[in-house]
C-alpha cells in the first residue's frame, strides 16, 4: 500500500490555523488593535466598512516595522514579543503567539503600510490568501496601517457563516470597547462606513468610561483600589442604584487583557450582596494586576479566559476590594479586613485622609469627566453618523431589557439592530484643538 501522509501546503495550513484566530471581522479588529497598542501607539484609528466584511483597517502611530520585519510579520509563529520559554511566563504584551497576521493574511486580502520613524520611506506589502503579491517602498506616515479586505474571500463557506451586519458590528464594537477601556492613555477613533462614530481622546479611565459608555455613568462610578502583596485590583464599580436589567457593562482585565470570568463575576456580586434590586446587574470595570507567572493565559485560543494559580485569593481580594469601595461611598458598611477571608493582609498603596484608602483617580475624576462631557454634548456627538451607517442594517425590535439602557434615546436615532450597547450612546467628545488627525485619505483603501 502506498504511503498516504503528506505535508499540507502552507496556504492550507494557514487557512486551518486561521480558523482558531479569525472567526469573524471582530477577531481581526481585536488582533489589529492589540498589535497597535503593543507597538506603543498613542493614536489608533479603526475603520470598518460593511461591518468589517468589506474592510477592517487599523492605522496607528506606533513603532512601525522595518521592510524585513513587515515581511516576517506575515509568517506563522513570527513574533517580536517572545524569544524563550521564560518569556512566556512574563508576558506583558497582548500578542505573543505570532499567529494573527499570518492567519488573517490566509483568509483575506491584506495591505500593510508601515514606517519606522528613523526611515525616510516606508514599506507597502500586498498579500492575498497567504501569497505576497507585492512589496515595495512607499511614502507613508510613521506607524502602521493594516487594511484587511474581503475577509474569507477564498473560503466562501466561512463567509456565508457570517451574521448580519448588525450582529457583526456589535462584535466589533465589543472588541473596540475592550481595547479602548484597557488603554485610556491612547486616543482611539472608530469610523463606520466613513463616518466617525467614536472619537475618544486620551485621558483617564473615568473619562474613557464616560466617553465610551455614556454620561449616565458620570455620577455613578465608585473608585475601587486594593493592593496586596500578590495582586492589585483597580478600577470603578457602579453604585448599586445604577445597576441594570441587562448584563452589558461588566469588564475584567487581567494585566490589561480583557477576560471573561464567571468566577470573578461571582466575587463582585458577592460584594454587592443585599444592595442590588432583584435581577439587576452592577456595572464594573476592574483591572487586576498579577505577576504574569501566577496566571496562564494560554488556556483559550482567543485568550479571553485565563487560569489563576491561586484563584481563591484572587476571588477574595476582588470581593474585598469591591466591598471596600462600596463602603467608602457610604453604600455598604466598610469591610472588616481582619475578619475577612483567608488571604494575605491587605496593604493599600497609599493611605491618608482618614479613609484608609485613597483611590488614585476617584479624587479627581468627576470634574475631569465633566469637562469631557461638555465637549461631548457641544459638538462631539454625531447622531447622523450612526444613523447613516445604520441605515443599511435590517431593522428588528429592540429587546425590552435594552430599551432606555443608555444615554438619552432621543439623541440616538438609530435602528435597534445596530444600536448595540456600544453604539447607542452619546459619544465622540471631539478632538481637542490641534490634536491628531491621521489622514484617512492618505491611508484609505481604494
Ligand atoms: P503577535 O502579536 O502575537 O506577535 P502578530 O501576527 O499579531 O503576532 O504580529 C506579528 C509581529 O508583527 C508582531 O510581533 C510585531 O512585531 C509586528 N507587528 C504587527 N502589527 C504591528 C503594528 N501595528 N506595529 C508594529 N509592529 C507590528
Ligand atoms: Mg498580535
Amino acid at each position: 500500500m502506498p504511503d498516504i501522509i503528506h505535508l499540507l501546503p502552507e496556504y492550507l495550513a494557514n487557512q486551518i490555523a486561521a480558523g482558531e484566530v479569525v472567526q469573524r471581522p471582530a477577531s481581526v479588529v481585536k488582533e489589529l488593535l492589540e498589535n497597535a497598542v503593543d507597538a506603543g501607539a498613542t493614536q489608533v484609528q479603526l475603520i470598518v466598512k460593511e461591518a468589517g466584511k468589506q474592510l477592517v483597517q487599523v492605522v496607528d502611530n506606533g513603532a512601525g516595522m522595518s521592510p524585513t520585519d513587515a515581511r516576517m510579520s506575515l509568517e506563522r509563529h513570527a513574533t517580536s514579543k517572545i524569544r524563550s520559554t521564560e518569556d512566556l511566563f512574563r508576558i506583558r504584551t497582548l500578542g505573543f503567539r505570532g499567529e494573527a497576521l499570518a492567519s488573517i493574511a490566509a483568509v483575506a486580502q491584506v495591505e500593510i503600510r508601515t514606517k519606522q520613524r528613523e526611515y525616510d520611506t516606508g514599506t507597502l506589502l500586498l498579500v492575498e490568501g497567504s501569497q505576497v503579491t507585492s512589496q515595495q517602498p512607499t511614502a507613508c506616515p510613521d506607524g502602521t496601517s493594516i487594511a484587511v479586505k474581503n475577509l474569507f474571500f477564498n473560503v466562501p463557506a466561512r463567509r456565508n457563516f457570517l451574521k448580519s451586519n448588525a450582529v457583526e458590528m456589535r462584535h466589533i464594537l465589543d472588541e473596540f470597547q475592550h481595547v479602548a477601556l484597557a488603554n485610556p492613555q491612547v486616543a482611539f477613533s472608530l469610523y463606520q462606513n466613513e463616518l466617525e462614530v467614536f472619537g475618544l481622546p486620551a485621558g483617564k479611565l473615568s473619562q474613557r468610561i464616560v466617553a465610551l459608555l455614556g454620561n449616565g455613568y458620570k455620577e455613578q462610578l465608585a473608585a475601587c483600589e486594593e493592593v496586596t502583596h500578590s495582586i492589585a485590583v483597580k478600577g470603578f464599580v457602579g453604585k448599586p442604584e445604577s445597576s441594570k436589567k441587562s448584563r452589558g457593562d461588566q469588564f475584567f482585565f487581567v494585566n490589561n487583557r480583557f477576560i471573561r470570568s464567571a468566577y470573578l463575576n461571582h466575587a463582585v456580586l458577592a460584594a454587592y450582596e443585599g444592595l442590588l434590586a432583584r435581577d439587576t446587574h452592577p456595572f464594573y470595570v476592574l483591572f487586576l494586576e498579577l505577576d504574569p507567572k501566577a496566571i496562564d493565559i494560554n488556556v483559550h485560543p482567543t485568550k479571553t479566559e485565563i487560569k489563576f494559580e491561586d484563584e481563591k485569593t484572587v476571588y477574595a481580594v476582588v470581593r474585598a476590594a469591591v466591598k471596600q469601595s462600596l463602603g467608602l461611598h457610604n453604600i455598604a458598611p466598610s469591610l472588616d479586613f481582619d475578619g475577612d477571608v483567608n488571604f494575605a493582609p491587605i496593604r493599600p498603596l497609599r493611605t491618608g485622609k482618614g479613609t484608609g484608602l485613597v483611590p488614585t483617580e476617584a479624587d479627581d475624576h468627576l470634574p475631569a469627566a465633566t469637562a469631557a462631557d461638555r465637549a461631548a454634548s457641544s459638538d462631539g456627538y454625531r447622531p447622523d453618523a450612526l444613523a447613516a451607517s445604520a441605515a443599511a442594517a435590517p431593522r428588528r425590535p429592540r429587546p425590552a431589557c435594552q430599551q432606555g439602557h443608555r444615554a438619552s434615546p432621543a439623541l440616538i436615532p438609530i435602528p435597534a439592530a445596530t444600536a448595540t450597547s456600544a453604539s447607542c450612546r452619546r459619544v465622540l467628545p471631539s478632538r481637542p484643538a490641534g490634536s491628531w488627525k491621521l489622514s484617512t485619505a492618505s491611508w484609505a483603501s481604494p
